[in-house]
């Protein structure tokens, strides 16, 4: 063998003993042992992988245990598929369910990339969004009873940025008489607080880039259903096909974060319940949304719902935009951070950063006043985190 044959060719694989944590198969192709065994396995016969952007092994491992914790304690089995962003489980399960001409009922406070992904994408393709308030389950049901054509309800609860809450258990058994799919996404609470699967809901949609990794050092998503068959053939499939498949490294990282979510998760619940009672209080504070908090609108359905009120919060300043750009300059524990979900706390001041460019009456109309602060309250210790927004807002 020439120098250049042994640089190029692959080792054998080195496993002695099984390793204890999952590994990562950073392979984008599974060699056959044989060609018979290889149609064996393109045909289905044999379980095995091929290619990557159909299936790895370590993205399945943690497909399958977020599918394990959405149905976990409910009596159901469900199947997870990670994708390579929150936003493409979104794509890749509407491609999935839909098709031109049929709409999705939603409601007007999504996640903003989700309606400027309802608007800028799926509305040129002939997929509508149908724009309703959930709070109102009547007219949920009137809009299925008016709009044949409405073939899926695609909802968040809780809310960006007042934690306003929809009553899943509601929507869903409203769909099943209409015979229309529903989905929701739960990355604000994670499987730890919410599981919408045992409130009837077909589909789960995570940005796993939060709660579910949650050291903010990935991006990836991941669908969840119970119905394996339509998993296979339709969402599976546009997976496949417009290649939305997860990358193995961000999967790996997401299993490492999920090994803490319960711990985490009931630090966030404590530490943000501590800091809403707190900012309630405080003078220069108008208003603190936290469904934990019993002046909260949807403190009572969320209970009913979800095992814990999260970790997000918003409050209003009542000092308005200055009141907010002062704050953000000021804190020192906090990190200013376009995200949520991480271990640490994360501030956002929307109007003097993320919504920068909207027109004022736009943001207005979505909640998102000069004074409101959106917190994404870490693990840290709560006193700390209450000094440091003391001194930022005092
Ligand atoms: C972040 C987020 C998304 C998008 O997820 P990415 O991983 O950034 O693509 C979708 N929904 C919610 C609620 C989010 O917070």
């Amino acid at each position: 063998m020439q120098f250049s044959t042994l640089a190029a060719r692959e080792t054998a694989d080195p496993k002695t003993t099984r390793p204890h944590t999952l590994p990562l198969y950073a392979t984008s192709s599974y060699a056959f042992d044989s060609i018979d065994q290889g149609i064996d396995i393109f045909t289905g016969k044999e379980k095995g992988h091929v290619y990557s952007r159909y299936g790895n092994p370590t993205i399945e491992a943690v497909a399958e245990k977020i599918a394990q914790m959405e149905a976990h304690g409910t009596g159901l089995s469900a199947v997870g598929l990670m994708t390579s962003s929150g936003m493409s489980a979104i794509s890749t399960l509407l491609f999935g369910l839909l098709k031109s001409g049929d709409r999705v009922l939603t409601q007007g406070n999504l996640y903003g990339g989700t309606t400027e992904l309802f608007n800028a994408v799926f509305s040129p393709l002939g997929v509508e969004p149908v724009v309703v308030d959930f709070r109102n389950l009547e007219m949920v049901e009137d809009s299925l009873k008016k709009d044949p054509r409405i073939r899926l309800i695609y909802c968040e609860s809780p809310t960006n940025p007042t934690l306003s809450c929809v009553d899943l258990a509601g929507v869903a058994a409203i769909a099943k008489r209409h015979g229309v799919e529903t989905a929701v996404d739960n990355t604000f609470l994670s499987p730890y607080l919410q599981q919408p699967l045992a409130l009837g809901i077909d589909w789960v949609i995570h940005s796993t880039t939060k709660y579910l990794c949650g050291h903010g050092n990935s991006i990836a998503g991941c669908i969840v259903g119970t119905d394996d068959g339509a998993m296979r053939q339709k969402v599976w499939k546009v997976m496949k096909l417009v290649g939305t498949n997860a990358s193995p490294f961000e999967a790996w990282l997401v299993h490492m974060g999920m090994k803490t979510l319960p711990l985490r998760m009931e630090k966030h619940c404590a530490n943000a319940q501590a800091i809403a009672e707190f900012l309630e209080k405080h003078p220069a504070v108008g208003r603190v949304n936290y469904p934990g908090l019993p002046s909260h609108p949807d403190h009572f359905l969320m209970k009913k719902q979800a095992r814990g009120h999260g970790g997000m919060l918003s409050f209003e300043l009542s000092g308005g935009l200055d009141a907010g750009i002062r704050a953000m300059n000021r804190v020192k524990l906090c990190t200013l951070a376009p995200t949520l979900g991480d271990v640490d706390t994360l501030i956002l001041h929307p109007a003097s950063s993320s919504h920068l460019n909207v027109a004022r009456d736009v943001r207005l109309a979505s909640g998102i006043t000069d004074g409101l602060v959106r917190l994404s309250v870490g693990i840290e210790d709560s006193a700390d985190l209450i000094g440091d927004l003391g001194q930022a807002i005092g």
